[in-house]
This record gives structure tokens, sequence and C-alpha cells, in this order.
């Protein structure tokens, strides 16, 4: 009995099988055939590429497919038009013994109508593209509400090119009861994230060594301009209020003076290389594994072999010379089966490193785009609320409660929320509202050719933002659901639906917009207002809704800001205007610390930085960073 015969495959695929001279199945194919025959299951398999995943999926899907049935049963989704079409021809391969088997395939660059013909004509499988499968379901050419299975093949190279939202918005038009087979060379985190929300319990096989780095770390460059590279940092940064990271410089001086700069700029750094005493080495790392340091700026020397437990992210501020050094690196992030992310901020004439990296790590890098202002200020303002909210109390404030009560008695809790909120906010408002847009188009890179994430093409839909997310047990698809259902709208009004922890976007087409304000701002969940804002809105829908003010800059994402930020939180303008003049007072109150009290996170810096010390009366605070006394010397400097 031939090898593939023992895989259970039947008489039709084995014929096929002879004709392509397969001898003997490859290992992915061993493992996933039988599996993949035997019971109706979502899987996840990982191979490298060249290994025979193609057949892997393929042989147990012509098996599986209902020939005299004409309705469309399975879905392959794959990154390119090349794979696409030499997918679908393999299955046409496969299939050729089979009767009444047809494979179309559906790709950008052909003729659409064309294509739904043919799958008119009875397709029981679609290859499809992301891009031009959503075109199709957004046409209504295309049913795929009763397909059985679903094939995701080389799903980080998808990934990779910006496919997420296009696949998860087409599995959503998929039934639930359906078998999921995730093929794919690596497993990044995107890939593990699709995995989770979209498959149940999946077989996993594994083929060869998985990578040579660590799974459980992802890596994303971040294509600047050399003079913004500092600039990027720091957003990342404020991008990530809860960063644990190691700063990797290349050389002893820019280790310095970059961790100086951090400092300077409020945020709690420290330098780590090998100018400095043993004894002030071990402070700067007795303090980092103690968290009062958020930014540990190393040399590769000195933080050789560092294993400090949940360190979020590891930061490339200028690449290594050797390409292996990265690896040594990123391992610094990603232990004990935690999920960390390797950063590259890298310019353009850096970019062919990246793909030198990926061959060596065998892992794919993610292009991202440095945060705009407006969306680090929403995730801070979203970070602010809830550290307020779980802010424990210590009693010792109670004496100093009276003289606190004098003052602010005039204000309504509502007022008092704005204010306190603005304490801290003003500040990144006046910032971000000031600077420009960093980041750069990646060029050949990016597939998709647009210089801004995907989520803000929207191509005239309106945006919003809303204070619930992952916190309120919502995902993406509950979300959905519930916003269609309390707005009382279609399925396919809702789109882009993006959850974080503590808020999450969406957008609608602006027709619906004063129905969404309107409604959903008056909503209650348990017993907390949710509230709505309209979020970046390029093209159509900020002149529609928005277009208050007449800002010059009004092609950018921060020309928005200030209108819209009268929605939700108010910061009101007076309180803007004169947030200077309690500067002082701010400083000393209460919340900022991120994690830890403030007293500890000043033993941080002291042990860490002496440097800054003499900065008088400065006390160099990660809030400050949002401070007025730091702006001006950014200003000189660009
Ligand atoms: P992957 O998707 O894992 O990158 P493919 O499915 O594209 O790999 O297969 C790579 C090559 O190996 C193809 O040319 C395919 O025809 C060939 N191949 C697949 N399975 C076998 C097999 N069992 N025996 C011989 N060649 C095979
Ligand atoms: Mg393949």
């Amino acid at each position: 009995m031939n090898k593939f015969e023992q895989l259970g495959l039947n008489e039709s695929l084995l014929k096929a099988i002879l004709d392509l001279g397969f001898e003997n199945p490859s290992e992915v194919q061993e493992k996933a055939i039988p599996l993949l025959l035997e019971k109706d299951t979502d899987m996840v398999a990982l191979a490298q590429t060249g290994t025979g995943k193609t057949a892997a999926f393929g042989f147990p899907l012509i098996q599986k497919i209902d020939a005299d049935n004409r309705n469309t049963q399975a879905l392959v989704l794959s990154p390119t038009r090349e794979l696409c079409l030499q997918i679908t021809n393999e299955l046409k391969n496969y299939s050729k013994y089979e009767k009444g088997i047809n494979v179309v395939a559906v790709y950008g660059g052909a003729s659409i109508t064309e294509q739904a013909r043919e799958i008119k004509r009875g397709a029981q499988i679609i290859v499809a593209t992301p891009g031009r499968m959503q075109d199709m379901i957004n046409r209504g050419l295309v049913n795929i509400k009763n397909i059985d299975y679903c094939v995701l093949d080389e799903a980080d190279e998808m990934l990779n090119m910006g496919f997420y939202d296009d696949i998860v918005s087409i599995l959503s038009d998929t039934p639930d009861e359906k078998s999921t087979w995730l093929f794919s060379a690596t497993m990044p985190q995107e890939v593990a994230r699709i995995a989770k929300q979209f498959m149940s319990d999946p077989l996993e096989i594994t083929v060869g060594t998985k990578n040579s780095g660590s799974s459980t770390v992802s890596h994303e460059f971040y294509l600047v301009n050399a003079r913004d590279r500092y600039e990027a940092l720091k957003r990342l940064a404020d991008a990530n209020p809860d960063i644990f990271s190691v700063v990797f410089c290349r050389t002893k001086r820019d280790t310095q003076a970059i961790a100086e700069k951090l400092i300077e700029d409020g945020y709690s750094a420290a330098a780590l290389h090998g100018d400095l005493s043993q004894a002030q080495r071990d402070g700067v790392m007795k303090s980092f594994r103690g968290r009062q340091i958020q930014m540990l700026v190393a040399t590769d020397v000195a933080a050789r072999g560092i294993d400090v437990d949940n360190v979020t992210h590891v930061v490339n501020y200028q690449l290594p010379d050797e390409i292996e050094t990265y690896n040594h690196r990123s391992g610094r992030t990603g232990r004990a089966g935690k999920l960390g992310t390797s950063i590259v901020i890298v310019t353009k004439s850096e970019l062919r490193k990246i793909s030198s990296i990926e061959r060596i790590i065998k892992q794919k890098f993610v292009e991202k785009t440095i945060p705009s202002g407006i969306e680090i200020c929403e995730i801070q303002l979203l970070h602010l609320a809830n550290k307020i909210k779980d802010t424990e109390v210590d009693h010792e404030i109670d004496n100093y409660l009276p003289a606190i009560n004098n003052v602010l008695e005039d204000l309504s809790k509502e007022e008092l929320i704005k204010k306190m909120v603005s304490v801290e906010f003003n500040r990144f408002i006046t910032y971000y509202k000031k600077n420009r847009d960093i980041s750069v188009s990646g060029g050949e890179r990016r597939e998709r050719g647009d210089s801004e994430p995907r989520e803000f093409s929207n191509n005239g839909a309106v945006r919003y933002f809303v204070n619930i997310g992952s916190r309120d047990n919502f995902d993406w698809m509950s979300l959905k659901d519930y916003l269609k259902e309390t707005l009382d709208l279609g399925r396919d009004d809702i789109f882009k639906v993006d959850v974080k922890e503590g808020f999450s976007f969406f957008n609608t087409d602006p027709q619906h917009t004063d129905k969404v304000m309107d409604v959903l701002n008056n909503v209650q969940l348990e017993g907390r207002r949710i509230n709505v804002e309209i979020s970046k809105n390029d093209g159509g829908g900020r002149r529609d809704h928005n277009n208050r003010g007449g800002r010059r800059d009004s092609g950018r994402r921060e020309g928005n800001f200030a209108p819209r930020r009268e929605g939700g939180f108010r910061s009101d303008r007076s309180s803007s205007r004169d947030g200077g003049s309690r500067e002082g007072g701010s400083r000393d109150g209460g919340f900022r610390g991120d994690r830890n009290s403030s007293s500890r996170r000043e033993g941080g810096f002291r042990s860490s930085a002496p440097r800054s010390e003499g900065g008088s009366e400065r006390a160099p605070r990660r809030s400050e960073n949002f401070g007025d006394s730091s702006r001006p010397r950014r200003s000189r400097r660009d």
C-alpha cells in the first residue's frame, strides 16, 4: 500500500498524485492529511516554505468536497495573485479525476465580472486574495455564508501585507460551524491572534524547528526620517503607557545621550553601558528589575544576557552592525512564555537590513506607522481615566481634605472630572496639536502603497472612538453586534471595529453619524455612560461633520484635534488656557505614576540618573514629558 493510501486518500486522488509524481508524503502532509480527513476540525499547521503545505490542505479538501453539490463549500485565502493562481492550478490537478469539482481563482487585476460569472456556474472551491474577495462580498457577487471549510494559506504573509482587516471581515461573513485550517511558515502575534479569535480548539501541528527566533516575539519596524528617530522613540513610549523596555543603541555615547534626553523629557529612563562603574551598573539593574525604570537604554555588550521578566518591548533605536546581534537583542523580551515585541526604528537607507534580519530570524517584520498625536492622546487619556479609577487612596490624604475641599467646593462633579483630567491632559493636547506627523511611506516594502495605516484610509467613512473595550468583555465581533443592535443598523453599516482595552474604534458611513452620536451618547452600559466621539476622519467625514475652526492643516489628522476634543472628555478652552499657571500644582498632584508610587519612581531616577539630579526643581517625572517645560527645548531643536 502506498504511503498516500495509508493516509486515507481515495482512489481518484491517488491517481492524480501518481501523475504529479509525488512518491512519499512530506512531513506536514503526513501529519495534517489523516487528521483533516478523519473529522471536521480547526487546525493550525506551521511548516517552512516549500514543505508541501498546498497538498497538505488540498488533498483532504478535494476529498471532502461534495462534487454533486454546486454550492460554494470552501474558501482558500492566499496573499498574492501568483499564489492564488498557483493554488488554483494545484487544486485542479489534484481533482482532475474527480468529476464535477470546480475551482475558481478570485484575485485583483482581472475582470471581476468574469470571475463572478465563473462562480455562478458553480464553484465548490474559491481561491482568493483577501482584497478582491472583500470586494466581491461587498458587491454581493459571492456567497460564502454556507461554506464548510476556510483555509488561510501563508497566513503570516497575508497579515504581513496588511490584510488583517480584510481577513477579519471576510471571516465574519462565514458561518461559525465551518472548519478553519490555518497554514503558515511562522507564528507571529497577529497570526496567533487570528487563530485565537476565529478558531475553536485547533489541532496544532508543527514541522521542523518552528523558527530559530522565539515565536513569542513579534517583530515590527517603523520607518522614519533620520532626524525623527528620537521623536519616534518618544511617541512609541507615549503610545505604550505601560512600556517596560530595553532600548538598544550602537555606541556608549549614543546610549548615554539618549538616556539623558529621555530623562530630561520626563521619562523614567536610565543608561547602561561600559563606562559606568560596576556599582552604578548594579544600581541601574536593580532599579530596572524593580520597575522604577521603564526604559533601559543600553549597549549590546552591557545588556548581553539581561534576564528580566516581563520586558514588553525591545527597541532597536539603531540597528546593530552585526545582524546576528539582533537575535540577542530581541531575546530580551518574550521570555518565560510571555509575548513581547521587538521594534526597529529604521530609516529608508537601512530598509535592506530588515530583509536580511528576516532571513536570519526566519520571521517576518510587520511594518507599523508611528502613532499620530491624536492616537497617542486617546491612548493616554483612557489610560489616565483608568488610572484614576484604579488608584487606591491612602488615607493620609484625609488630613489635607478640608483645605482641598475649600478650594474645590464650588465645582460640580463633572467640572471636577474635566479639570482633573485636563491637568494632565492639556499638556498632551498642547504638545501633540503642534506636532507634525512623522510617519514615512515605506515605498517598496509597503504593498499597499499608502503611508497611512489602513484604519485611517476611510474613503469618506467616519471613524469613532468609544470608551468601551475589552475591559467590558467586548471583542470586535461582540462590539459590532452590540453597536448594530443598539443603533439599529445593518451588519455592514458598522465596520473596521478595532477593540482596545479601555476603548475601541469603529467606522460608519457619514449618513449614520448623527444617529451614532445621539443614540450612543445616551446609552448606559452596566451603569456607565457610553461616550462616543468622532475620531480621525480624513476626507468626507470631516467636512460633513466636524468642520469647525478651519485649520490650515486640514489634511492632517492632528488638524482635527481641537474640534474633536469637544466631545466626551471635554477639555474646555478656558481651563486649557490657564492650565500653565496650575502646572506647578499639577506636577505634584496625583495622577501620574504608571504602576508604582511616585516615591518609588523617584528612587529609580536618583539611582539611575545621577546627572539629572542637578535638574533643579524639575523633578524628572514621566508626566513631565507633557509639561511645557520640555517643549521649548524640543521646538528649538526642530
Ligand atoms: P509550501 O506551500 O509549503 O511552501 P508547496 O505546497 O508550494 O509548499 O510545495 C512546494 C513544492 O513541493 C511544489 O512544487 C510541490 O509540487 C512539491 N511537493 C509537494 N508535496 C510533495 C511530495 N509529497 N512529493 C514531492 N513533491 C512535493
Ligand atoms: Mg504554500
